[in-house]
């Protein structure tokens, strides 16, 4: 069996870059010469198109909708010996971590490995534009003082390629069962990844795709995929990597059922975290969000003021929500997206 089984978010891409312009035909002009000397310009390079990793984004789904890119053709030269433009490149922008690969023109062909994007801010040309003709200016030697010819551009190249994507959690849900996660994840969830030879549909529901403020990042449902992967043999490992990933995590905490009153709500989070502490120690040192969920349920809110500000004075970020109503989940997202850039930054620097 395949060790790759992953969540893998796929796309093809036709890249096309720019036709080099042509060169042209051109004479100058002078009083009493019937043909002055030859002045044809060049023409422009055509345009590359170029991958760029962004760690702004999460999955590659904006290049489904995109699946032809074209770089600008070069400009035709002109008269008196003027260049044409250069067309300009076309940027793309992918995810950190895009593996491309060339389709290649035959059938049946294989795919080879044309860059493995693995920073934030790298780049590959992944195809060139073609070189600009030549003017007729270029052809003139002391044999042939009037060169009627020119060159035209060379085409630009053009090629078919797979952009590949391993998703890999960005934010973890945590909290006790029936805290509401799955409720949670089905909420935010923009969409559902596309999941390649994954014959272990319990984890599919364990990771979605959240969007805010035109911004994606994946979340992780971790009890579901730890439950997932101990019911996929062997699997373990690698959905291992989705936690290892997570910088931030979100702790849900249950606080209408039953009602928050008669219930410890300190100590049920402090059970959670010693839980987590014991499955990997490293889990109770990431930034954490804690969200009070259910909150639809609480007729009087007044009584969530105490442990929210026991939760604060513990350096934690409070939001109330409701996985079941809506409420509070923009708020929840942008919190999240802010932990999530301002650790970005912190391992930076
Ligand atoms: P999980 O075990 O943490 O994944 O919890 P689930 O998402 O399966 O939710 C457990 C139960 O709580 C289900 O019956 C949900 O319908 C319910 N539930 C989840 N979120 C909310 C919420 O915000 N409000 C209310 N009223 N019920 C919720
Ligand atoms: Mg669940």
């Amino acid at each position: 069996m395949s060790s790759q089984v992953s969540f893998i978010d796929e796309t093809i891409l036709t890249a096309i870059a720019g036709n080099g312009g042509d060169g042209i035909v051109s004479f100058r002009r002078e009083k009493f010469v019937p043909r002055g000397g030859p002045n044809g310009g060049d023409g422009g390079r055509g345009g590359d198109v170029v991958l760029v990793a962004d760690r702004s984004l999460a999955t590659l789904w904006d290049q489904r909708y995109r699946p032809k890119v074209k770089a600008e053709n070069g400009g035709r030269g002109g008269g008196s010996d003027r260049t044409g433009a250069n067309g300009e490149d076309t940027v793309v922008r992918v995810p950190v971590g895009t593996i491309i690969f060339d389709l290649g023109d035959q059938a049946g062909g294989e795919d080879s490995l044309l860059a493995d994007l693995v920073a934030d801010g790298q780049r590959v040309v992944v195809v060139r534009g073609g070189r600009g003709g030549l003017g007729n200016a270029r052809f003139k030697k002391p044999t042939r003082q009037t060169p009627d010819f020119a060159t035209p551009g060379k085409p630009g190249e053009r090629r078919r390629l797979r952009l590949s994507l391993k998703l890999l959690a960005d934010v973890g849900l945590v909290g006790a069962p029936n805290a509401g996660k799955s409720t949670l994840l089905r909420r935010v969830s923009a969409a559902r990844p596309r999941v390649a030879e994954y014959p272990f549909t319990t984890l599919i529901p364990a990771l979605g795709v959240a969007e805010v403020d035109d911004r994606r990042f994946v979340v992780a449902d971790i009890p579901g995929l730890i439950e997932g992967a101990s019911q996929g043999v062997g699997l373990g490992d690698r959905f291992l990597r989705h936690i290892e990933r997570t910088r931030v995590l979100v702790h849900l905490l249950d606080v209408g059922t039953p009602a928050q009153e008669e219930r410890d709500l300190l100590a049920e989070y402090d059970a959670i975290r010693r839980e987590l502490g014991a499955y990997d120690e490293t889990l109770v040192e990431r930034t954490e969000i804690v969200a009070l969920n259910k909150i639809d349920l609480i007729a009087d809110r007044e009584v969530l003021g105490g442990p929210e500000a026991a939760l604060r004075s513990r350096g934690r970020e409070v939001v109330r929500i409701s996985g079941a109503t809506g409420e509070g989940i923009g708020e929840l997202l942008r919190s999240i997206l802010r932990a999530i850039d301002a650790e970005a930054r912190q391992s930076d620097g």
